[in-house]
This record gives structure tokens, C-alpha cells and sequence, in this order.
């Protein structure tokens, strides 16, 4: 059991004020039973010599003359007199007279002679003896005197015995009266440790229990101090000390909110790591990379939570060689591409951190690099194929074919079919350069889609006719108005219908459609679309059939006289006008082009 400072104060000083009390009470009664004891002693004294002085009388001179018969009468009343017992005792012992003892017993009480006070008065003429009389039972205190040849020629010894009970009953009265003074001492000395020990421990339990508030996290406490003493300036120091732990911990939790806030807003995933491999802190982007949660993965080995061979083996690299390390990761299934830069930061310790990870998404980077390399072997290849074919048709011209004039006029218009398409190519690559690159703005022109759908229709109906399409048009009567170039948006229709024609066999329907869309969420926007009943567009082709050059059927776009570029260019229209293109399939068959617009207000109009 542990006692509180309180009641060890208390108790403390109740013992020593105890000890103190039962010292100074034992000491008082013997200094008073020896007071006691002398006084009675002196009083014994004066007695006997009286008594002494009363009974020379009473013996008969010469001193050998037997004594007379009243003695024992005498020394009776002396007794009574003097309040005292009185014993004559003769040389030999014999007890002569006694007041305590009645006549006819005397002759029957033994011989005093071995009496210690007797023994004393024989050889010395006077002794005293302190003990229980064996005639009265009393302990008595005695005083015995010899009195010279006063019997048969011998001396006879005066003996007076004073019980001592009226001493021990003043003693008890004394102790008893202590008793009650002690006892109220002791009372006050417990009075006034209890205040004592309240008075000195209360600041300091107060500074007990603010001291296990602020362990609490409770900052805002206060120790109150009223005197200028230790425990004063221990709470003044304690209430300084808890400001600075305050100001500390402010300090720290705004850098902390501060890092978490830039943790959490980064797009690239980050990881700590301990010495150990441990992982100390991921990032809210690095949990979205790899499916992993913050609370699981913390505090557990980075092997266990990351099943990824070379990223356990990049960890290993940075922890044995404290250097730092570079990699480039691929996660399956998403076949998202992480490249991740790894530096020591030469935490030794446990929980401290020894590698940061910074995981930079770079499968974007990778796909645009892909589409840029894939973008110039395509244009070499578009462009040499032409090229060859005019190189081979010009050489065989010169080795002998211009003499023939028919082969001739047919290697020249193979010759020129094939130039007009390196100009197509070219043209349609220079518009889109000039698209992406942003040379060109698209005007903002009021516009009737009604009307546009319908001029680009009749353009490409001959083209349409050709091949017996039927080309069915379901314009809403009631369009808005747009702001747009009109150019640019009649060549995206016409791409989408030449395409339309181009892969849809003989005797097809081409369907344009185009309307307001009700849904209110939406900023108001028209959709149209193109739908054929062609060959239609494999699912897995169809978000890259708007790259530059690519196309599902290489031979046959090519033979139809495509350059893989139309739809690369009407998606970047589209984007301009802050639209969106794209391609799902036809039901039962062919192909649905969907580009939604949004619906501008032309300058100047209400
Ligand atoms: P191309 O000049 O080859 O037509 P595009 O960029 O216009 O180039 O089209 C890319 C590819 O998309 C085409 O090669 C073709 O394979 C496919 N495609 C485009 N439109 C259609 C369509 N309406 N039906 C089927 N396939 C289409």
C-alpha cells in the first residue's frame, strides 16, 4: 500500500510528537515519585525522632528496670497520634510493642531482628527499608532508630512504618492527571498535523493532479500559486514549463498538418522506410497505385505489403548500399508503368526514417512516347510507299516504257495517283500540325447546324449514290444556334461520312442524326452522330482508331485511298470546340460515331 505525502506527513509527525509525549510523561512520574518519596521520607523522620522524644519518659531509668506494662498502650496512641505504625523491638528481636498488633497477639509475632532497617539501626544506630509488612501486608516504608540501653540493660530499637499508599495514591492521582494533559496534548499534536500536513501537501497534490491532467494532453491547465516558497516556485516552473511544452506542440502539429497536407495533395505516391524495411508512412496517391491501405501497411515490412519482386529488390538495393536508386516498375494487371526514385534519409534507428520512395505515374509519358515513335515509323512508311511506287513506275518509264505509248500514259497516271496521295498525306499532316500545335484558332462564328448537316450531306451524296447508300438524316427542328468554325466542323462531318461510305459495303444506310440532349445535369449540349451499317469497328480497336495512322485494316484503308489521319484530325476539332468524340457500335451492324458540342451563345446574341 502506498501512503500519500498527506498521511505520511501526518503520521510522521504524530509519532515523534508521541514519542516525545510518553518520554517526557515517564520521566515526570519518577521525578514526582521520587519527590514523593523524599517528602515522605522526611516526614517518617520527623515522626520517629518525636516519637522517640515522647517515649524517653516511658522508659524506666535504671535502664535495666523492665519496662512498664502500659507500653503497649502507649505506643498505641502514639501511633494513632502519629499516624504511623510504631514497633518497639528489644536487642534481640522481640517485639516489646507494637501499635498495629493487639495485646493478647503480641507475644505471637515472630522476632524482627532479621529486619533490613533493624539489622541497619544495630549497626549503624538507624536503618530504613521500603517493602511489604509481613504482620499488615502494606508495603510500607520504614525507619527504625536505636535508643540506647533502655531494656534489661540493653538497647531497644524505635521502629515507625508509614504505609506507602497514600504515596501510591497520589501517584496514581498524578499519572492520571498527566494522563488527561498528554492525552489532550496528543489531541492538539493531532489537530494540528492533520492542518500541517494539509496546509504543505495541498499545492502540492494540486500540482499532482494538473501534472496528470497535462499528461492527459490537457495543455490548457494551470497550476494555481499563492505563496513565494518552494512549492511556489515549483508550480511557477511547472507552469512555465507546460507554455513552452504548449508552444512546442503547436510548433509541431502545424509542421506535421503541413507535411500531411502536402503528402496527401501529391499526385506522386510516396513511401518511408526504416532501416529495416519497415514501412513508417504511404501516401493517400501511393494507396490508390497499389491498392494497399495506410493503416494496414504501416509499421509491417514493405516486402509483406508490396508483393513486387523488383521493387523488394530496389528496397534491398537502397537499404545494403545506402545509395540512392532509380527503377521503372510495371503493376499488373492495370500495366500502369511507375517509375520510382528512391533516396537514403539516414535514419539508423527503429521508426526512423533511412529510405523515401517517390513513385512518378509514368504510363501517360510511356503511351505518348509509344504514340510519337509509332508516328514517325507510320509517316516514313506512308510516305515511302507512295515514293516507291513512283520510284519504280518513273524507272520503269526510263528502262524502256516511255517508248510504248500506252504503258507510258499508264505508268504517268499511276504515277499521279500516287502523288496525289503523298499530297493528301501531306496536307492532312500539315493540318493537324498546325491543329496541335495550336496555330490555329477556331473561329466563333454563329452557326445553323441544320443547314451545315444538310450542305455536307449533298456534298457526299454523289460519292454515296455511287455505291446505292441510302443516306437518311433526323435533324431536331429545333437546334440552337452554335458558336463554332464553321470549316472545321463541315470537315468533321465530312470525314466521319467519307469514312461512313468508305467502310460500309454496297446498298448500306448512312444515318445523321442530331439533337439538343434533355439531360439537365449537362451544360447544354447538342450530340450527332453517324451511324452506318458497315463493317463496323472491333471493340478492342476502337479508342485508337482516332490515333494518327492507325487503322484496322491497313491493305483495305489504303486501297479505299485513306491516310489514317482523317479521324486523329476530327477529334482535335471536336476537342478545340470543347467537345467530345467517339465510336460505339451500330446495332444490328456498323459503326456509331458520337461527337457531343457543347452549345456556345455567338457573340451578340441575346
Ligand atoms: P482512313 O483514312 O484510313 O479512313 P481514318 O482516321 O479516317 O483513316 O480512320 C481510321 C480507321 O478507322 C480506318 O482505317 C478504319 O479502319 C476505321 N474506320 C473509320 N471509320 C470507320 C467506319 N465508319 N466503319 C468501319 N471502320 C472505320
Amino acid at each position: 500500500m502506498t501512503l500519500s505525502i498527506r498521511w505520511k506527513v501526518t503520521l510522521g509527525s504524530l509519532l515523534a510528537v508521541t514519542c516525545g509525549l510518553a518520554v517526557a510523561g515517564m520521566l515526570a512520574i519518577q521525578a514526582l515519585e521520587q519527590q514523593e518519596a523524599s517528602q515522605l521520607s522526611e516526614m517518617l523522620d520527623a515522626r520517629t525522632k518525636l516519637v522517640e522524644y515522647g517515649l524517653k519518659p516511658v522508659f524506666p531509668s535504671p535502664p535495666d528496670t523492665p519496662l512498664p506494662r502500659q507500653i503497649q498502650e502507649i505506643v498505641r496512641d502514639l501511633g494513632t497520634r502519629s499516624a504511623a505504625r510504631i514497633t518497639l523491638v528489644a536487642a534481640d528481636g522481640t517485639v516489646l510493642a507494637d501499635s498495629a498488633v493487639a495485646d493478647a497477639d503480641l507475644s505471637a509475632v515472630e522476632k524482627h531482628l532479621s529486619r533490613p532497617e533493624i539489622q541497619q539501626a544495630l549497626a549503624t544506630g538507624q536503618g530504613k527499608d521500603i517493602r511489604a509488612s509481613r504482620t499488615t501486608g502494606e508495603r510500607t516504608m520504614y525507619r527504625a532508630i536505636a535508643m540506647g540501653p533502655r531494656h534489661e540493660g540493653k538497647p531497644v530499637f524505635l521502629r515507625l512504618g508509614l504505609p506507602m499508599t497514600m504515596l501510591e495514591q497520589e501517584t496514581a492521582k498524578l499519572q492520571r492527571n498527566l494522563a488527561i494533559a498528554l492525552g489532550a496534548a496528543f489531541l492538539m499534536a493531532v489537530l494540528l498535523s492533520v492542518w500541517m500536513a494539509r496546509s504543505i501537501t495541498k499545492p502540492l497534490s494540486d500540482m499532482a493532479g494538473v501534472a496528470s491532467r497535462l499528461a492527459t494532453g490537457d495543455s490548457t491547465i494551470r497550476i494555481k500559486t499563492h505563496s513565494r516558497d518552494e512549492v511556489g516556485q515549483l508550480g511557477d516552473a511547472l507552469n512555465r514549463m507546460t507554455d513552452q511544452l504548449r508552444a512546442k506542440i503547436d510548433e509541431l502539429s502545424e509542421d506535421r498538418a503541413q507535411l500531411l497536407a502536402m503528402l496527401t495533395s501529391m499526385v506522386e505516391g510516396v513511401m518511408v522506410l526504416d532501416y529495416r524495411g519497415h514501412v513508417l508512412q504511404v501516401n493517400p496517391a501511393l494507396e490508390r497505385m497499389f491498392g494497399v491501405s495506410r493503416t494496414e501497411a504501416r509499421g509491417r515490412p514493405c516486402a509483406e505489403v508490396f508483393r513486387h519482386r523488383r521493387l523488394i529488390d530496389l528496397v534491398a538495393a537502397i537499404l545494403r548500399t545506402r545509395a540512392n536508386h532509380e527503377d521503372e516498375i510495371v503493376l499488373a494487371p492495370t500495366g500502369r508503368c511507375l517509375h520510382i526514385e528512391a533516396s537514403v534519409a539516414g535514419g539508423e534507428r527503429e521508426n526512423e526514417a533511412c529510405a523515401v520512395l517517390v513513385f512518378h505515374d509514368i504510363t501517360e509519358l510511356r503511351r505518348l512516347e509509344k504514340i510519337r515513335k509509332d508516328f514517325v515509323a507510320n509517316v516514313s512508311h506512308e510516305l515511302r510507299t507512295p515514293l516507291t511506287s513512283i520510284k519504280g513506275y518513273v524507272e520503269a518509264l526510263l528502262d524502256g516504257g516511255k517508248d510504248d505509248p500506252e504503258t507510258a500514259v499508264n505508268f504517268l497516271s499511276i504515277i499521279l495517283k500516287q502523288s496525289d496521295r503523298l499530297n493528301l498525306i501531306l496536307e492532312d499532316l500539315l493540318e493537324l500540325s498546325k491543329i496541335e500545335s495550336g496555330s490555329v484558332s477556331f473561329r466563333e462564328e454563329p452557326l445553323d447546324l441544320r443547314n451545315l448537316i444538310e450542305r455536307t450531306l449533298s456534298m457526299i451524296k454523289p460519292m454515296a449514290d455511287k455505291k446505292g447508300h441510302q443516306l437518311i438524316s433526323r435533324v431536331s427542328d429545333r437546334l440552337p444556334p452554335i458558336a463554332g468554325d464553321e470549316g472545321r466542323l463541315v470537315q468533321v462531318l465530312t470525314n466521319l461520312l467519307d469514312n461512313a461510305v468508305k467502310y460500309t459495303p454496297e446498298k448500306g444506310t448512312i444515318t445523321v442524326a442530331a439533337q439538343e440532349l434533355a439531360d439537365t445535369s449537362l451544360n447544354p449540349t447538342i450530340e450527332l452522330t453517324v451511324a452506318d451499317t458497315g463493317m463496323g469497328i472491333p471493340e478492342q480497336d476502337r479508342p485508337r482508331v482516332f490515333e494518327r495512322f492507325y487503322r484496322v485494316d491497313k491493305a483495305r484503308s489504303r486501297e479505299l485511298g485513306g491516310t489514317g489521319l482523317g479521324l486523329a484530325i476530327v477529334k482535335h476539332i471536336v476537342e478545340g470546340h470543347g467537345g467530345q468524340v467517339w465510336v460505339e457500335g451500330n446495332q444490328p451492324q456498323g459503326s456509331r460515331f458520337v461527337v457531343r458540342l457543347p452549345v456556345r451563345k455567338p457573340r451578340g446574341s441575346a
